[in-house]
């Protein structure tokens, strides 16, 4: 009975993750979502959208093992600090486990094959599946018909006619479906992946390459203000408006010094890991100590 058939889909809320579920919906089969934390990337609306179409969202923290894939990715980075395809492989990895959990017969996803240049062309889409673990068990019903049948297909779980050919990064055809399924309000489809912004890759390469250790708040703290490395242990960090000021003080934690100004409105700076601060650092200007009562 088709009732019985569940399928775990990879669901960021987007239009194509929206499509795909659709989809597959409408083969009678039950789905269940599942969507990912880290300090790169989250929720987002994810979580309304899901809410609005009645899927059960798992959410798993995947933050330990991307850090270790960020430090040594096996197949490399994209443009930035986005190790797209051992990224995907690992989500899918973790929707294959959640699909065993709950009795799932396969996952889903929205990819649509060349939508991305590093991760969803044909050659990525079949490495993610092979380093899954999952072979067989990923369905892409939008571009289902340009890629070999699947497990569930070949068991006449899915019915293969029903599912799609789109590929290429226009997105014109999934708008007309879109507007087919009587779906209004959906987030572009802009990325929301710190991982693939320059400025915060440059940050996190920076606290991954000289620091010798690091929290995750101190990925967070990427996020805010300016940064300015003084020392491979102690970094500056000066808040750019109001927001920003405030944000920063929820960062201060022991070891490090916090500089407000007094009666003026003006900057707050944070001097991550202050305690570090030495006789080399002042001997060598890093840090210069001011006569006591100096007024400025
Ligand atoms: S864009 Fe970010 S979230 Fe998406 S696959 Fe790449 S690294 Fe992972």
């Amino acid at each position: 009975m088709k009732d019985k058939i569940k399928a775990v889909a990879l669901f960021s809320g987007g239009l194509d993750s929206i499509l795909a579920v659709k989809l597959i919906r409408e083969q009678g089969i039950e789905v269940k979502g599942i969507n990912f934390k880290t300090p790169f990337f989250g929720l987002n609306e994810a979580f309304a959208i899901a809410k609005d179409l009645n899927i059960n969202l798992e959410i798993i923290d995947i933050t330990e093992e991307l850090l270790k894939i960020l430090k040594k990715p096996k197949y490399g980075l994209g443009k930035n600090m986005n190790p797209c395809i051992d990224c995907h492989a690992l989500m899918f990895k973790k929707a294959g486990e959640y699909m065993n959990k709950i009795g799932a017969s396969f996952i889903l996803s929205g990819e649509v094959l060349g939508e991305r240049p590093m991760s969803q062309n044909r050659n990525s889409l079949n490495i993610i599946e092979r380093e899954s673990g999952f072979k067989g068990r990923i369905l892409r019903p939008l571009s289902a018909l340009l890629l070999a049948e699947t497990i569930p297909e070949k068991e006449g779980l899915v019915d293969r006619n029903k599912l799609l050919d789109i590929s290429g990064r226009s997105r014109k055809r999934q708008m007309e479906l879109a507007a087919k399924m009587g779906i209004k309000d959906y987030p572009s489809p802009a990325g929301g992946c710190k991982l693939t912004e320059p400025a915060f890759s440059k940050r996190l390469r920076d606290l991954f390459f000289t620091q010798e250790s690091f929290s995750i708040e101190e990925i967070e703290l990427l996020k805010l203000g300016r940064h300015f490395r003084l020392s491979k242990d102690i970094k500056l960090v000066v808040g750019r408006n109001k927001e920003e000021n405030e944000q920063l003080q929820n960062f201060f934690q022991e070891g490090d010094f916090l500089f407000k100004a007094k009666n003026l409105k003006g900057p707050v700076s944070l001097l991550k890991r202050g305690f570090k601060i030495n006789n080399e650092l002042i001997d060598n200007g890093t840090f210069w100590i001011l006569p006591k009562n100096l007024k400025i």
